[in-house]
C-alpha cells in the first residue's frame, strides 16, 4: 500500500480524465483522502494513491461518501485504503478551508483542460477552477443545505428562505448575537451570547416555515 502524504498533482497526461463512478469525463475532479496517524496518534488525512491517478467528479464523489453513511470506515474506490471521514475532509486538497473549492491547486493547473461549462445553468466558465468557483459560490441553481432546517434550496432562493428560517433566542429575539462559525474540526457550529444575564444556559430555537 502506497500512501502519499503531501498532495501532489498528477501530471496531466498520466491521469484518467474519465470518472470511474459515472464513466463520463470528470466534472470538477477530486481525489479521496484516506486516513493515517501522525506522531501523536491523531488521525491525519492522507491522499489515496489510486484516486490521484483516477480523480472522480465532485458530485459523484460526494454521493459515494454519502452512500457509506452508516459505515464507520469504508473503502476507497480501489479498495487500497480506508476512509473514516464522512465530511469534506474525505476528499479534496488537504488543509484547505471549508470556504475553498475542493481542489484549488489541481484545478488551477488544469487551466482549460477539462469540463468548464456549468452542467446546471450552462454558463461557460472557461477554466476548470472558475467552474469550481462558479458552482461553489455563484451558480443560482446550486443546491444549498440550510443549516437551520437541513432542507435544500437553490442559491437563487437563499434570501427568501432565510427570511423564513432562522435561529432565535426566546429572550433576545431572532438572529441577535447569534454567530455561525466553523470549529477546529471544520464543522459548522452556532454560538449565542445571551443578553439576558440571569439565564444560566441559553437555549436557541429554530424557526422554520420552509
Ligand atoms: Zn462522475
Ligand atoms: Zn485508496
Ligand atoms: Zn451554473
Ligand atoms: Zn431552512
Ligand atoms: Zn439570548
Amino acid at each position: 500500500m502506497q500512501n502519499i502524504i503531501t498532495p501532489i498533482s498528477p501530471p496531466i497526461d498520466s491521469y484518467n480524465d474519465i470518472c470511474v463512478i459515472c464513466y463520463n469525463k470528470s466534472v470538477s475532479p477530486v481525489t479521496l483522502n484516506s486516513c493515517g496517524l501522525d506522531n501523536n496518534n491523531n488521525i491525519k488525512p492522507i491522499k489515496c494513491a489510486y484516486s490521484l491517478k483516477n480523480p472522480t467528479c465532485l458530485t459523484c464523489t460526494r454521493k459515494y461518501i454519502k452512500s457509506k453513511y452508516y459505515n464507520y470506515k469504508y473503502n476507497c474506490l480501489a479498495g487500497c485504503c480506508k476512509i473514516k471521514n464522512k465530511g469534506f475532509l474525505a476528499y479534496g486538497e488537504l488543509n484547505r478551508s471549508p470556504d475553498d473549492v475542493a481542489e484549488p491547486r489541481m484545478w488551477k493547473e488544469m487551466g482549460s483542460n477539462g469540463i468548464t461549462k456549468c452542467y446546471r445553468c450552462d454558463e461557460e466558465c472557461n477554466t476548470v477552477l472558475d467552474l469550481g468557483i462558479h458552482i461553489k459560490k455563484k451558480c443560482k441553481l446550486t443546491k444549498i443545505k440550510c443549516f437551520v432546517c437541513s432542507e435544500y434550496y437553490n442559491r437563487s432562493e437563499e434570501k427568501e428562505h432565510q427570511k423564513n428560517c432562522y435561529f432565535y433566542c426566546r429572550w433576545c429575539g431572532p438572529t441577535k448575537n447569534i454567530t455561525i462559525y466553523f470549529d477546529k474540526n471544520k464543522k459548522k457550529k452556532i454560538r449565542h451570547n445571551c443578553l439576558e444575564n440571569n439565564i444560566k444556559k441559553s437555549i436557541l430555537n429554530k424557526h422554520s416555515n420552509a
